[in-house]
């Protein structure tokens, strides 16, 4: 690399050529830009509480009715550290309650 200026040898410098000679500075062109080629895609679970369907049913006593069978459906709660949750509605009576 010699300066576009006076000719001089230039020597690289702060991500530039700088002639010794006479200051000229010239720009690095094959300087490499570094470019991030993760591509961070988060899947986000997202459970709709409401479109969640109460398929089994449990042999469990209804805190309204004392009926002793319920349905039953598990739902993990959207924070992670949170414990999943139990929910039952009774057969009887659709009485709807839930445990932690
Ligand atoms: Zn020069
Ligand atoms: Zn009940």
């Amino acid at each position: 690399m010699f300066c576009n200026e006076c000719g001089s040898l230039m020597f690289p410098q702060d991500g530039k050529y700088v002639c010794q000679q006479c200051g000229y500075e010239e720009e690095i062109g094959n300087k490499v830009e570094k470019f991030s080629t993760k591509h961070e895609e988060k899947v986000a679970t997202v459970l709709d509480g409401s479109a969640a369907a109460f398929m089994s049913k449990m042999h469990i006593i209804c805190p309204k009715c004392s009926h002793t069978e319920a349905f039953y459906d598990i739902r993990q709660t959207r924070a992670a550290d949170e414990p999943e949750t139990q929910f039952y509605r009774c057969c009887k009576c659709n009485h709807q309650w839930r445990i932690n």
